[in-house]
């Protein structure tokens, strides 16, 4: 199997480069471009491309993919909103995932955030090393008894609600399929507008699809506490942004942290410190002393990249093989 690796990251390469060696058929060939309309013929001679969360795999793609004879698509992600399933189907081009390979890496990347926004450690690493001792503007809360509402509890969500109940916090749930373990350990499922009502941290982790695409939109973020804390570690249009910001302009919500973004693609992963923003709603949310935001890496430890290569490649070899697993369509 030979297989155009896109979007190749230093951090993922050599998990890959490693773990490939145990299988003589496989030949990887890294790229360091994202897969687009643009750069799809490089998978030109591959039987199958690796692709990863901003790759664009839309219906024209999937049609290139075709022509050039490839039989598979192995997304290195859990999430897979950036295929078309009807193309992929169409083309009868089959898609694997990763669909777990650390929930404790997303969900304790999301209590970070939390701490960080809270404790303001950030800004008080800055400060003490420019010989500034004043505790002035870096007050926050205790989470034991704060109530953190979870939007979706999955793999990640159910991880979160450990975490959360071990600080002592009061955890609200909102899912379609409620955990009866969940509940057992002391989770309240509600519905989602009494989640929102209710929460001072609101934390989301459904996967986007239509049904959830702008979850958080003008209409919900005025059904929250007022100063309310938001985290998304999950997929960056559950959010409408320029809503987002519109509450955070009216101090409608305390604060956001965010390792996700709408339109993250072609920006995140990337070096722009040189050349500035050209995206101003993102340029926006930068400005907000209480926005939180880091580049999509909930997923960046190394237990998750391991599990990430291994379970990527045996999705390639099973597929070669003639052998279903981890398949989306
Ligand atoms: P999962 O499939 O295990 O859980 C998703 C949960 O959402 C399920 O319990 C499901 O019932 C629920 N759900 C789906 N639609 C819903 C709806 N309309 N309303 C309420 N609940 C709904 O997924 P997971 O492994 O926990 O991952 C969650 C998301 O996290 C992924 O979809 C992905 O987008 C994101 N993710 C982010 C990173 C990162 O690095 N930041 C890494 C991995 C995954």
């Amino acid at each position: 199997m030979k297989i155009a690796f896109f979007d190749t990251h230093e951090f993922e390469k050599d998990f890959f480069a490693e773990k490939v060696k145990k299988y003589q058929n496989m030949q990887i060939y890294f790229l360091n471009v994202r897969l687009t309309e643009q750069t799809v013929l490089m998978a030109s001679g591959c039987d199958a491309v690796c692709a990863f969360v901003n790759d664009q795999l839309n219906a024209n793609v999937l049609a290139e993919l075709k022509k050039l004879n490839v039989q598979l698509v192995a997304l290195r992600s859990a999430g897979f909103n950036n295929v078309d399933l009807e193309a992929a189907k169409k083309n009868n081009i089959r898609v694997t995932r990763v669909p777990e390979y650390s929930p404790y890496a997303v969900a304790e990347h999301a209590v970070a955030l939390i701490q960080t926004l809270n404790r303001k450690t950030h800004k008080a690493y800055n400060r003490v090393r420019e010989g500034n001792f004043s505790l002035e503007g870096l007050v926050g809360f205790d989470l034991h008894k704060k109530t953190v509402g979870l939007i979706g509890t999955g793999r990640i969500g159910s991880a979160m609600a450990k975490i959360m109940l071990g600080f002592g916090c009061q955890v609200l749930a909102h899912d379609i399929q409620p955990k009866e373990e969940l509940k057992a350990a002391g989770v309240c499922y509600v519905q989602l507008e009494d989640l929102l009502k209710a929460s001072d941290i609101i934390s989301l982790h459904v996967p986007l699809n239509p049904k959830t695409k702008h979850l958080l939109n003008e209409e919900s973020l005025k059904l929250v506490k007022p100063d309310v804390m938001i985290i998304n570690t999950s997929r960056g249009a559950l959010i409408d942004t320029p809503a987002l910001i519109r509450a955070l302009k009216k101090k409608k919500i305390g604060s956001a942290g965010l390792d996700v973004y709408e339109e993250e693609e072609g920006v995140f992963f990337h070096d722009f410190s040189g050349q500035g923003i050209s995206d101003d709603v993102l340029a926006r949310l930068l400005t907000f002393p209480n926005v939180m935001l880091t580049s999509h890496q909930g997923f960046l430890t190394q237990e998750a990249l391991n599990n990430i290569a291994e379970t990527t490649l045996e999705n390639i070899q099973n597929f070669s093989e003639g052998r279903s697993q981890n398949i989306v369509v």
